[in-house]
C-alpha cells in the first residue's frame, strides 16, 4: 500500500524545512499518538521494524539469561530469533489444527523451572487462545507476549488485540497491510511501560549525561514516519476492498474438497492480512506445492507462510516440538498451508485465473 505521491512531496517539504529527520521528530509524535489511538491501548511506541519491536519486548522484564521461551515454530524466523538474541532460548510447542495458534495443552507439556515466558503469535490475523495462555502464565510465573505481525487493528469481543498479555509487538513493513516502508511497535498495557521502553528504544540514553538501561537503536525516522501518516486513513478501505476479494475466494472455494478455508473466530475482527488455505492432497487430488508451482507458471505468486518452520532451519535444527499428539500437526501443516494473493490489486480476471488452476486438476 502506498499514498499518492504528491501527498508524499509535500510532507516531505515540510521536513526538509523543519530539518529534523529523526530521534522522535514532530511526525514521528503525530503517528505515534494516532497509533495509540487507533489501537486503543496506553503505551504505544513505534520502532524502526516489528523484530527490534519483539527484541525490546522480551527485554523490558530482564528475563533470566539462559532460561525458555515457549513459542510456535509456525511463523517467520524473527520471532526464534528476538529469544535467540536476548540470550534466552526458543522451546517450540505444536499449533492447534483450525487456528494454527498455539495449542496450550503443548505449552504446559513444555514448561519446566527454566521457562520463563510465552511468546504467541496471532498466526494470520488468527487470535491465539488469549484466555488459556492467560492462565497458564498466572499458574506457572510465566510472562506472556505476542507477536501480532498479523493482528494490526484486530479487535477481540471490541478489545483490541494490542492489550492482551505483557506486550505485544506489531510490524509495519513494506508487505504488511498498514506499512511505514519499515517500522514497527511496541504495544503494553501500562501506561508507566512508555518512559521505560522510550530509553531502550533510545541507547538507554535519559539525557546528555545519563544512560539508564542497554538500550538498542530503535527508532524510526520522519520519512517513515510520513509514510505512516498518509497511509493510517487507507487502511480502511484496503481492508474493505480484501474483505470483498476474501467473499469472493469463499464463494468460489467454498465446494472444493480438500480445501480448508481460513476460520472464522467468533467476536473477533479480521486483520485482512493473509487468505490461508490448507489442501489436503488425499481429498484435493494434488499437493500444495503441486498448486503453488502452477500458479507460479502463471505469474501468480501465492506463499507458502510458513514453510520451512523455524525448527526446519539451520539454527533451530534438533530442537524438539512438543506436541500432545503422536506426530506434530505443525509438521503436517507446514506442507499444506498457502496464502493466497490477497489485497486491492487483484481484479476480477486475476481472480478467475487464480480459481481456474485449482479446477485444472491435470497439473
Ligand atoms: C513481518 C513479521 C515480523 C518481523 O517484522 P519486521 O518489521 O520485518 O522486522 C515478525 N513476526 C512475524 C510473524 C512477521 O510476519
Amino acid at each position: 500500500m502506498l499514498p499518492d505521491l504528491n501527498d508524499f512531496h509535500r510532507m516531505l517539504g515540510d521536513i526538509w524545512q523543519s530539518k529534523a529527520l529523526t530521534n522522535c521528530g514532530p511526525l514521528h509524535q503525530q503517528l505515534e499518538r494516532e497509533l495509540q489511538c487507533y489501537l486503543d491501548v496506553p503505551t504505544a511506541m513505534l520502532f524502526n521494524n516489528g523484530t527490534i519491536a519483539l527484541l525490546v519486548a522480551l527485554k523490558l522484564f530482564d528475563l533470566p539469561i539462559g532460561s525458555e521461551v515457549i513459542t510456535t515454530p509456525l511463523t517467520f524466523a524473527a520471532t526464534a530469533h528476538a529469544i535467540t538474541w536476548n540470550g534466552l532460548k526458543p522451546v517450540f510447542v505444536d499449533v492447534l489444527p483450525h487456528t494454527l495458534t498455539l495449542d496450550p495443552a503443548a505449552v504446559v507439556k513444555a514448561i519446566t523451572p527454566r521457562t520463563s515466558a510465552i511468546l504467541g503469535v496471532h498466526v494470520y490475523g488468527n487470535v491465539c487462545e488469549i484466555e488459556a495462555l492467560e492462565c497458564i502464565s498466572k499458574q506457572y510465573n510465566l510472562r506472556l507476549f505476542f507477536d501480532a505481525a498479523h493482528a494490526f487493528g484486530v479487535t477481540v469481543n471490541g478489545r483490541s488485540i494490542a492489550s492482551y498479555g505483557d506486550a505485544s509487538a506489531f510490524s509495519f513493513h513494506a508487505t504488511k497491510l498498514f506499512n511505514t516502508l519499515e517500522g514497527g511497535l511496541l504495544a503494553t498495557n501500562r501506561p508507566e511501560d512508555a518512559e521505560i521502553i522510550y530509553h531502550l528504544r533510545n541507547f538507554g540514553i535519559k539525557n546528555e549525561e545519563e544512560v539508564v538501561s542497554v538500550g538498542i537503536n530503535g527508532k524510526l525516522n520522519e520519512m517513515q514516519a510520513a509514510i505512516g501518516l498518509l497511509n493510517l486513513p487507507l487502511v480502511e478501505e484496503e481492508k474493505r476492498s480484501r474483505a470483498g476479494l476474501k467473499q469472493k475466494y469463499r464463494e468460489l472455494l467454498n465446494d472444493l474438497p480438500g480445501i480448508q478455508l481460513p476460520p472464522e473466530q467468533q467476536g473477533v475482527t479480521s486483520s485482512e492480512q493473509y487468505f490461508p488455505i490448507v489442501v489436503d492432497p488425499a481429498t484435493f487430488g494434488c499437493t500444495r506445492d503441486d498448486l503453488y508451482d502452477e500458479l507460479k507458471a502463471r505469474q501468480i505468486f501465492a506463499r507458502k507462510y510458513f514453510h520451512p518452520i523455524c525448527t526446519d532451519f539451520d539454527p533451530y535444527k534438533g530442537f524438539p516440538i512438543y506436541s500432545v499428539r503422536d506426530t506434530p500437526f505443525v509438521d503436517i501443516i507446514k506442507n499444506r498451508v498457502l496464502c493466497l494473493p490477497y489485497h486491492s490489486g487483484v481484479d476480477d480476471t486475476d481472480l478467475s485465473d487464480i480459481i481456474s488452476v485449482f479446477y485444472n486438476k491435470n497439473i
